[in-house]
């Protein structure tokens, strides 16, 4: 089984000579739920609608399933669940009249099994107890809801959503949220947003676009860890602290020492920034002891998302 479902190489649209998409490098494994993140105008959309056919790239390409994304949509198609943008139903139609409409497509089984599928997809989504009232009276976030269950109802190996929790209020995100936690142990899960929170609560995987070109990509974890060339340890300890800064700046790989009373004890918070973080990892902790410090804690800065998103879009 491959593990790279989604492939792209220097992925590339304009319109009308204006670029929308530059040099799209982009790869997504198996199972997991890769956060497409960029603010409005990043592109997310033009790379969505790239990856499954609806517009053709101005140069560049990619595979999904190993499928050529330019010759062989259709065959990609049948394998993926596709929730746009902005969604639109038959309104006079129920939740599960849409879902039956959808289903009968490609279901090659009874009606019986048919009928179960759809009442899964209903009950996945929350969606059972209204299932037969017109979609007309539906909320915004229970219209997403039965688009992510039309999208899902063929069994796709790919779920592409594109932006499936905007414009909801926080409970209507959270359940969006949480029906893709539960998606993750059937298909593989690409969506954008452009909310950070969301990516942080669900995401294992991270791609940030900003104004048509990738800027980071990677599992959460390592987009997480500060990537400038500074991180920063704290620590908390216990001792004489009067000649540590004093000893500790003596390091070439110690940049600066932060010192924090915290106590008339002789508690102390230290904010150590280094330059070498593997070297620091391995060996601050002995430079410390030596100083005949006592360590309580010993921390590495781990950064938000939010941080590192701000710090790559504006640098
Ligand atoms: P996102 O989904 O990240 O908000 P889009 O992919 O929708 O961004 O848009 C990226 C850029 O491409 C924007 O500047 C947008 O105005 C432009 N764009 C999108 N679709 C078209 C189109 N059909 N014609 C011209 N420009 C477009
Ligand atoms: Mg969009």
């Amino acid at each position: 089984m491959q593990t790279e479902i989604i492939k792209t190489l220097n992925l590339t649209k304009t319109y009308n000579g204006v670029s929308a998409l530059k040099n799209l490098n982009l790869t997504v494994n198996r199972h997991s739920i890769f956060g497409f993140l960029g603010p409005n105008g990043a592109g997310k959309s033009t790379t969505i609608k790239l990856l499954i056919g609806l517009i053709q790239p101005t140069a560049g390409g990619g595979k999904i399933f190993g499928y050529d994304i330019k010759n062989e949509s259709m065959k990609i198609r049948a394998r993926i669940g596709y929730l746009p943008q902005e969604p639109s139903f038959y309104d006079h139609l129920s939740a599960r009249e849409v879902l039956e409409f959808t289903a009968r497509f490609f279901f090659s089984g009874s009606k019986k099994e048919l009928n179960k599928r759809v009442s899964e997809m209903l009950d996945l989504v929350s969606l059972l107890d209204k299932a037969d009232r017109s979609i007309k009276g539906y909320s915004t976030g229970e219209k997403r809801r039965l688009g992510i269950a039309q999208a899902t109802i063929n069994y796709p190996d790919l779920l592409i959503l594109d932006e499936p929790a905007a414009s909801l209020d926080p409970i209507g995100r959270q359940d969006v949220l949480s029906i893709m936690s539960k998606l993750q142990n059937y298909t593989t899960i690409f969506y954008s947003t452009h909310i950070l929170d969301d990516v942080q609560k669900v995401s294992d995987s991270v791609a940030i676009l900003n104004r048509g070109q990738l800027i980071a990509q990677g599992p959460i974890k390592d987009i997480l860890k500060n990537k400038e060339e500074e991180t920063i340890f704290n620590v908390k300890v216990q001792g004489d602290i009067s000649k540590v800064k004093r000893e500790l700046i003596l390091q070439k790989w110690i940049s600066n020492v932060n010192v924090t009373q915290l106590s008339e004890k002789g508690d102390y918070q230290l904010g150590i920034t280094v330059s070498d973080d593997e070297y620091a990892q391995k060996n601050l902790i002995r430079e410390l002891l030596n100083l005949n410090l006592t360590i309580c804690e010993f921390q590495r800065q781990e950064y938000e998302l939010e941080d590192v998103f701000m710090k790559l879009v504006e640098g």
